[in-house]
């Protein structure tokens, strides 16, 4: 959370919008008292939006007299039937220890003008979290607020000797981001002009857009972003604890924040994130963090240098995954024991092997036929090492085991090709460059806050580990035309390995699309236009 956030509302503004979030003044809050429709509509607008929550609300939802939500409120809840229902959690939860009951409530959140490296924390969550973040490619983050731009400014480093290094980065980063926009648009625009099959609306937001996609490379992680999340009591209990068991100040204050808030939506449900047991349970987890961190300084390589060659690798798959994918795919509809149905197919040839495959595969009419939970049974490990563009993209899919190391300089940086080619390559990697030599300088004293200077154009390094069923999902829609080439080049490179060690499992991935495109947004913002004229007619 920062300093720096969105425009403070009204005296009537707030008393209008009061009923329906549980604060108006502070950047993180939740929502209540609306139609679940409009909650998921409001989240879904942060993608698109430079605006906070409560303005979209506000101006989209309850502009004049009448607009508003009073036909729809939920009946106040009858406190006594609240006091019964919020004691019969406490002691079911507290009491008997059965945390599977906190999932059957959940809260709609917002975290407002949070750092990208606070997005990343809330977003590594998987199983009853649902995020929604402010999208780099719809949205310019070259807003000021007060003459400032938005990006997070960490109290150590605000109080150390790195202050104004810390800030002359950023605020060249954003300048550069800001100053380059219009003419990377204007040579987007010059590259590819609208045919006469495109209408003005759809190719002005789609060359817009690839400007954008392209220069994101400059935002630090201090990028002040909004999250929405969606999430069931026991899923935010978890996120509370690890939150305060966070490296980061930022993260910790923010988790406070949720807290707070969750407090007037549900409280019971995360009531012991707080608790003796929830303390215990954060420092659990910062001390085996640490653990892990000094067992590595003694134990791991030095890092050698990244080469382009081997930026995606797949490090472990299994051997017998065809065996194993067939016994599971035989196994529910088999009376006999697992180990018997495996017997029986490592007896089979290749040929059947691939039919019954293949079989099972089906005829997939859209990338949304995927092959069942027989598919769970193999698994990939991938080490990647990408822009930090593309691993915020790719680090939002769930269904997968996940491990990231620190964001630094050392892989070195990607300017794309495109830039080069618009004739706007020199600032960009002078801006870059001046971000590199900030990190390093505070990296020395302040190695964890140091993180908050690296723009999206460095490369990170983690770790993929997913099974066959969420490969098919996540590369073919990764890959996809409208997505950001930083990712979809990822995901190409999955496919490709996969399809190199695994070719009978790969080859019903239909849906992978190995193309290069111009314009990414083109085609979808074609469609928009579509479902306009056929909306006009309607
Ligand atoms: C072109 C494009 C643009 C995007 N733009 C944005 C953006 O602007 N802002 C943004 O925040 N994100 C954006 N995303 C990310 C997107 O919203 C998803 O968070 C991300 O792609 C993860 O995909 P997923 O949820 O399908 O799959 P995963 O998280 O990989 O999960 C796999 C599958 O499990 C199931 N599943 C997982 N979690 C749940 C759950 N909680 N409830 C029910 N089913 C679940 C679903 O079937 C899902 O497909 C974009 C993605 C694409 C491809």
């Amino acid at each position: 959370m920062s300093d720096v956030w969105d425009a403070p509302l009204t005296d009537a503004e707030q008393a209008r919008i009061l009923p329906y979030v549980t604060n108006c003044d502070r950047p993180v809050f939740g929502l209540r008292a609306l139609p679940e429709v409009v909650k998921g509509a409001l989240f879904s607008r942060y993608s698109r939006s430079e605006q906070g929550l409560r303005r979209i609300l506000l101006d989209e939802f309850l502009k004049g007299d009448g607009a508003g939500f009073t036909s729809t409120l939920t009946a106040p809840a009858d406190d006594a039937a609240r006091r019964r229902a919020e004691a019969f959690y406490e002691r079911v939860l507290i009491g008997y220890g059965d945390d599977s009951v906190a999932e059957l409530g959940g809260a709609h959140l917002a975290c407002e003008s949070i750092s990208n490296i606070a997005a990343k924390a809330l977003e590594s969550s998987r199983i009853g979290i649902a995020p929604l973040e402010k999208s780099t490619r719809y949205v310019s983050f070259a807003q000021r607020i007060a003459g400032r731009y938005r990006y997070h400014r960490d109290a150590d480093v605000m109080a150390s000797q790195h202050a104004a290094r810390y800030e002359a980065a950023c605020d060249t980063l954003f300048t550069t981001y800001a100053q380059l926009i219009e003419p990377v648009s204007q040579w987007v625009r010059r590259r590819t002009p609208r045919d006469d099959a495109t209408s003005e609306r759809a190719y002005l937001s789609a060359t817009r857009a690839r400007a954008l996609d392209l220069l994101r490379g400059l935002l630090p992680m201090a990028t002040l972003t909004n999250v929405g999340l969606y999430g069931n009591g026991r899923a935010f209990e978890y996120l509370l604890t690890k939150a305060a068991a966070s490296p980061f100040a930022e993260v910790r204050a923010l988790g406070s924040a949720m807290h707070a808030e969750l407090d007037q939506l549900i409280p019971s449900f995360v009531k012991r994130a707080a608790s003796q047991r929830g303390v215990a349970h954060a420092a659990y987890l910062a001390a085996t963090r640490a653990a892990g961190a000094v067992a590595a300084r003694q134990i791991a390589p030095v890092p050698t240098a990244t080469t382009d060659t081997d930026l995606v690798q797949l490090v472990q798959w299994d051997d017998d995954a065809e065996e194993r994918v067939l016994a599971a795919i035989l196994y529910p509809h088999a009376g006999a024991s697992y180990t018997a149905v495996l017997a029986a197919v490592r007896a089979l040839d290749a040929a059947t092997r691939a039919a019954v495959i293949r079989e099972y595969v089906g005829p997939r009419e859209s990338r949304f036929h995927k092959p069942g939970r027989a598919f769970e049974a193999a698994y990939y490990l991938f080490d990647i090492v990408a822009d930090i563009g593309a691993y915020r993209d790719l680090q939002r899919h769930r269904m997968l085991t996940q491990q990231q190391q620190v964001y630094g300089v050392s892989h070195g940086y990607v300017v794309p090709d495109d830039l080069i080619e618009a004739g706007v390559a020199e600032p960009y990697r002078a801006a870059l460059e001046g971000a590199a030599v900030a990190y390093e300088a505070i990296a020395a004293d302040l190695p964890m806050a140091a993180q908050y200077v690296v723009p999206l154009a460095f490369r990170v390094r983690w770790s993929f580990g997913l099974n066959l069923r969420e490969a098919y999902h996540l590369i073919e829609l990764r890959s996809g035309r409208q997505g950001h080439p930083g990712y979809r080049q990822v995901a190409q490179a999955m496919y490709r390995q996969i399809a190199a060690v695994h070719p009978t499992l790969a080859s019903g991935m239909h849906f992978v699309d190995l193309a290069q495109y111009e314009l990414e947004r083109l085609a979808a913002e074609q469609r928009i236009d579509a479902r306009l004229r056929q909306r006009q007619a309607d």
